[in-house]
């Protein structure tokens, strides 16, 4: 690569936060490099998150639709179904190739410098790489973006080793070459309940382990007790306030010792894989940020103002190495927020509407305030509900399982959290991030025509129900 006198922008780390800010910054006329130094574009989302666990999944449910729902349709296999793990494990490896191709090719549309290397700031104008060919280079630029994501907390007592294939963390689980039969899940969060129901629908029995006394514990209480039943039913095993206290990896298995999460008598049982899935840590390791005076919290996140902006002004940081919900939209959008301060218009990121997504099936989504968050609040509130039982779409399509939760303002009406289980719930609840954007009332989305047959219908019921009645139900 040829390197520019001086940049406007440099940023470290080329996921969906700083990939996104490079081509926003390049497309605002700034000179733009982006630094990276896994090899690939696309950061933990494109190569070892959302895209590549969304490959497995759907390959998954093909095969579960077909061994356990097809003849609902009248559909006969007279052979053997059966799956190829190898050929699975492909297609993802070739989807995430061609998306990372995709955004290299981005890059270079929009005149980015793609500069391969790990970068470390070296002050508040210059960031020096040790380029991944060899030697290093010193950047000068006018501002920093650190987008440096986040990596797998280590849990002590079950340590990960992805190689030996028996104990891994989410990057493990997606590179699993045969069906365990059994398989531990510790931590009941989005990860966790994800990766487990690739394996499950394989045929795994799956259990999950989980600290505290239910699953998805940032979403509503309802929906999380609703969805874990529907869990129960396909086949998921839950020991919830349950910890695990050690663990042994034998040569046909993992014996993992829990215990209740208060203390009491251990248990110990045997699986062939083990996921680790309790959270992620920012990732900020070898930047630099003491020598620059760049303060992190207690967890190790980054302190920005409501402007991305560090201690250092010209340095600013967003995406999983900072606060907030560690998800690769809400990095992209303070990407591009941040680019926009730094070039002189008005960068602003909506926190109340963003939206969250578990891609199991039937999918989870929600966006705002819980009924939990609005009673914490002293917000009185109206609750609208509606069954996907009751939608024709859903009935036609053979999953009604899941209902629409709508949460207004008792007296403005304004809605403030709208809560989905059910089919494509997490292409649903656009239309409610859409609303809270826009300040709508359950009454201005009850009376926006919708198209029928539709699974948006329920959410129009459903906010039927939040200021009067539905029709359906
Ligand atoms: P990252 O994507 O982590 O990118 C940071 C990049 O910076 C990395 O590529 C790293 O190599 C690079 N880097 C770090 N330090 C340096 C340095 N000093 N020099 C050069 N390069 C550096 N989110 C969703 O919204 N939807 C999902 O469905 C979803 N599924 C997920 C599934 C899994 C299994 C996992 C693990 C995560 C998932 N996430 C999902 C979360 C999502 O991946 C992250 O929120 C998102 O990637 C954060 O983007 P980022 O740009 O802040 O950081």
């Amino acid at each position: 690569a040829t390197f520019a006198d001086q940049y406007d922008v440099v940023i470290v780390g080329g996921g969906p936060g700083g990939y996104v800010a490079a081509i926003k910054s390049a497309q605002l006329g700034m000179k733009t490099a982006c630094v990276e130094m896994r090899g690939r574009l696309g950061g933990t989302c494109l190569n070892v998150g959302c895209i590549p666990s969304k490959a497995l999944l759907q390959s998954s449910h093909h095969y579960h639709d077909a061994k356990h729902h097809f003849a609902d349709h009248g559909i006969v296999f007279d052979g053997d179904l059966s799956m190829d793990i190898d050929k699975m494990q492909d297609t993802k490896s070739k989807t995430v190739e061609g998306l990372t191709g995709g955004i290299e090719y981005l890059l270079k549309k929009y005149g980015v410098d793609y500069v391969k290397g790990k970068g470390k700031i070296t002050g508040p104008n210059g960031v020096e790489v040790a380029l991944t060919d060899g030697g290093s280079e010193s950047l000068d630029t006018k501002n920093i973006i650190i987008a440096s994501g986040s990596e797998v907390t280590p849990l002590p007592p079950v340590p990960v080793d992805n190689a030996g294939g028996k104990v891994v963390d989410s990057t493990g689980a997606l590179e699993i070459g045969t069906i365990p039969k059994k398989m531990a899940v510790v931590g009941g969060g989005v990860i966790g309940l994800e990766m487990g129901s690739v394996w499950s629908r394989l045929g795994a029995e799956v259990t999950v382990i989980e600290f505290l006394d239910r699953i998805l514990p940032m979403n509503d209480t309802e929906v999380a007790k609703k969805f874990q039943t529907i869990l129960k039913k396909q086949g998921f095993k839950f020991n919830l306030k349950t910890k695990v206290v050690k663990s042994v990896v034998e040569d046909d298995g993992v014996v993992l010792t829990t215990e209740p999460s208060k203390g009491g008598d251990a248990k110990e049982e045997k699986f062939d894989v083990v996921l680790v899935s309790t959270g992620r840590r920012p990732y900020t390791e070898g930047l630099g940020l003491e020598d620059v005076g760049i303060q992190t919290d207690k967890l190790g996140r980054i302190e920005v103002d409501s402007h991305f902006k560090t201690a250092v002004p010209s340095i600013f940081a967003i995406g999983d190495a900072i606060s907030g919900p560690m998800l690769a939209h809400k990095a992209e959008e303070e990407g591009i927020a941040c680019v926009e301060t730094i070039a002189g218009f008005a960068g602003h990121v909506c926190y109340d509407a963003i939206p969250g997504v578990v891609y199991t099936y039937p999918e989870v989504a929600d966006v705002g305030k819980t009924e939990e968050e609005l009673k914490e609040a002293g917000i009185a509130y109206n609750v609208g509900n509606f069954p996907f039982a009751a939608n024709s779409r859903a009935r036609a399509n053979g999953s009604a399982d899941g209902f629409v939760k709508v949460l207004a303002d008792k007296e403005t009406d304004k809605i403030l959290g709208v809560h989905i289980i059910g089919p494509n719930a997490g292409e649903m609840i656009a239309e409610a991030v859409i609303a809270i954007e826009y300040g709508a009332s359950s009454e201005d989305m009850a009376r926006t025509c919708h198209a029928h047959p539709t699974l948006s219908e329920a959410f129009k019921e459903a906010c039927m129900d939040t200021y009067d009645q539905p029709i359906h139900f």
